[in-house]
């Protein structure tokens, strides 16, 4: 599919917060393997909750047809939703991934080899969770009963979804060294919706005519897993999970090798993939130019890498990686004091010496 590719259509939508400033960092990193890609065209698109102020609307009809008709592939940055219910506005990137249906949101937690800036036991694994279901069906409701307020969540799990994100682990674990797949769930509580879940990951396998054979399944609680994760997370290789353990899990997993801020993702479908860091919209650093670039770069490279990419993604990693492996240029998250700009300069300059 890679070479039949003339051009590549990249939307960019920052969004709010901290996505300002990391999504040009990611677009720049981009530019500069483009001798290994397609014509590149970038269109820049809106989403957020600032866009909802603006408009009145946080996902703007327009942002999507572009996407879908024009787009081969998108960055998004990230959105800072209210903690309360505002009436109208619903998040742009829970109606993104339902929209496109990017089902799988893939999430490799790696420690830097080398570095000074991961602690404790390597971490090399990678978080499936599952991207358009479970309580993110948003199904909610409030009742008053004579003993006060009740409310009520619906946890959406379908065979369909369950069966099409193991393949993806599956498949996943099958390029790896270690080929092992853990599913995470809850059955001992959860019996009929985790039940389900783990029974369609666990049946993939063998409706695929052998091709997962050497691949290892395991299973762990959620609670378990988190503790685990923690103790020894050599242990796991390819995690998949349902939405909501999945997004905790890779935020655990995340604080292991540093910062949430050099944790990228994919959210992926059948059709169309989309580069996303795992981390918020940071509002507690937002404007002041010190948010970690890493986590959005190594997610265009994620996404190169998905649309089969396989060299300008390795250019990439290797020069983030060997920016973080010496641990003298790093952003305050890091424990250092360069810039978000100083880091994704060091980082290109590191891409261009390997031509
Ligand atoms: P949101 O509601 O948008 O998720 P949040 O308050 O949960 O916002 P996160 O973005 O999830 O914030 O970040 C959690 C913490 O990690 C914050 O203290 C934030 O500053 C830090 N952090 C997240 N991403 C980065 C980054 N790229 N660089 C530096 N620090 C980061
Ligand atoms: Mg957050």
């Amino acid at each position: 599919a890679t070479s039949s590719r003339k051009s590549l259509t990249i939307g960019l939508i920052p969004a709010d917060g901290i996505g300002r400033e990391v999504i040009p960092a990611a677009r720049d990193a981009i530019i500069a393997v483009k001798s290994e890609l397609p014509e590149l065209k970038f269109i820049d698109l809106l989403a957020g909750w600032e866009t909802f102020t603006r408009t009145g609307t946080a996902l703007p009809r327009e942002t999507v047809q572009t996407l879908k008709e024009q787009c081969d592939c998108a960055l998004f940055g990230s959105v800072s939703s209210p903690s309360r219910k505002v009436a109208g506005y619903s998040s742009p990137i829970v109606a993104l991934r339902k929209e496109l249906d990017l089902y799988a949101n893939i999430r490799p937690v790696v420690s830097v080899q080398g570095s000074a800036v991961a602690q404790g036991p390597t971490v090399d694994l990678i978080v499936v969770r599952e991207n358009t279901e479970c309580l993110y069906v948003k199904d909610e409701n409030l009742i008053q009963t004579e003993n006060g307020k009740e409310a009520r969540a619906t946890r959406l799990i379908t065979e369909r979804a369950s069966t099409r994100i193991g393949k993806i682990a599956f498949e996943l674990a099958k390029a790896r060294p270690r080929k092992l797949v853990t599913i995470i769930h809850k059955s001992n509580v959860l019996s009929v919706t985790d039940g389900l879940f783990r029974e369609s990951v666990r049946a993939v396998p063998a409706v695929s005519g052998g091709k997962y054979d050497d691949v290892t399944i395991e299973e762990q609680l959620v609670d378990s897993a988190v503790y685990r994760l923690f103790r020894e997370p050599q242990i796991f290789d390819v995690m998949v999970a349902p939405n909501l353990y999945g997004d905790i899990i890779s935020d655990a997993a995340a604080a292991l090798v540093g910062s949430l801020g050099v944790i990228p993702s994919i959210n992926a479908g059948d059709d169309f993939v989309m580069g996303e860091p795992v981390h918020g919209s940071a509002p507690d650093i937002a404007g002041k130019g010190i948010a970690n670039p890493v986590a959005s770069i190594r997610s265009a490279a994620l996404m190169l890498r998905h649309l089969g990419y396989t060299s300008a993604a390795d250019k990439i990693d290797k020069a983030v990686n060997d920016t973080l492996a010496p641990a003298k240029l790093l952003t305050p998250d890091l424990r250092g004091t360069a810039s978000t700009s100083q880091v994704t300069d060091h980082i290109m300059g590191l891409i261009e010496k390997q031509y």
